[in-house]
Parts: structure tokens; sequence; C-alpha cells
């Protein structure tokens, strides 16, 4: 049965979607960009990956905020992450 599976670029790290069958949804895909894809469990809720930009970004203005937390308020901002 063919069904969507996810795969992550070895080359550019990306991951994309390919219709594969379910039997054969391990052997891994070719990306558009020549690279080769490696079959990954599907997670669906996990819309942002963390090899995105967007992750990327967040997870940046969130270090900085919590270094002004530190320098204002000790480490306080920090403690409620660890
Ligand atoms: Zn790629």
């Amino acid at each position: 049965m063919n069904r969507i599976y996810e795969y992550k670029c070895r080359e550019c790290g990306e991951i994309f979607d390919a219709l594969m069958d379910e039997e054969y949804r391990t052997m891994g895909r070719q990306h558009s960009c020549g690279g080769w894809g490696d079959y990954i469990i599907s997670r669906p809720y996990f819309k942002e990956s963390i090899d995105s930009d967007a992750w990327k970004k967040k997870r940046e203005s969130h270090m900085k905020m919590e270094k002004k937390n530190q320098k204002e308020h000790g480490d306080y901002g920090c403690m409620r992450h660890v």
C-alpha cells in the first residue's frame, strides 16, 4: 500500500514527503536536490523541524532573551529551562 512517508536528505538536510510502498519505505528515497533521503519516522505534530530556519530563528531570539534575563535577574531566566 502506498503511503506518504517522511525522508531526510543527507545532502541538504531537508525533510520531504514521498509516496512510497509501505514495504519499501525504509529503503529511502532520492531528494529533488540529488541527495539521498533516509527514512524517518513520521511525526506529523512535529511540524517545525529542528533543522528549519524558523526553529533556528526562534531558538536564537529565545537565547537572546535568556541572556538578557540573565543580565537583569541573574540566572533566574535559565533555571526554568534546565
Ligand atoms: Zn536534498
